[in-house]
């Protein structure tokens, strides 16, 4: 036991138990209490905005639709953490940390930064396939990371 937790190898703690969300992100907290992965999407042009942006970047809208994600897609880019940010951290390396890139978005506008969990650090792969699961901390946590889709 640490002062980080139970540590296990590959998955970086939660070291957040309150969200400290307001209006432009709780939507997202309260799905993901739900298991569900949800998204801001631009009522103007479409466009995904996560993390959530008060305008639009491609057409400078306020309005959003937040919407529901399949909770798949691919991993874009990655790296293996072999050593710890802190001591206390050791146990959970080597962990990968990578940006999914989310299916049901139009591409490279909705990327999630992750713990990539339940993957072999020397074989993970950009486009590996992945989908989310949610680590429910306590009632209002719920901590999303992505793992291998299971064949
Ligand atoms: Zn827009």
């Amino acid at each position: 036991m640490t002062e980080f937790g139970e540590l296990k190898k590959g998955v970086f703690p939660t070291i957040l138990f309150e969200t400290h969300a307001d209006a432009s992100t709780e939507p997202f907290w309260e799905a993901a209490r739900r298991d569900k992965l949800v998204a801001p999407k631009c009522t103007n042009c479409g466009t995904f905005r996560l993390p959530p942006s008060p305008f639009c970047f491609n057409c400078q809208t306020r309005d959003v639709l937040w919407t529901e994600l399949p909770g798949t897609g691919t991993i874009h880019s990655f790296t293996v953490v072999r050593h710890p940010l802190h001591p206390g951290l050791a146990d959970c390396c080597p962990y990968v940390s990578g940006t999914v890139e989310l299916d049901g978005t139009q591409g490279a506008g909705a990327r999630m930064l992750v713990n990539i969990i339940d993957v072999d650090p020397d074989t993970v792969r950009i486009g590996d396939r992945v989908e989310i699961v949610f680590e429910h901390v306590n009632d209002e946590m719920s901590t999303p990371r992505f793992r291998p889709i299971s064949k």
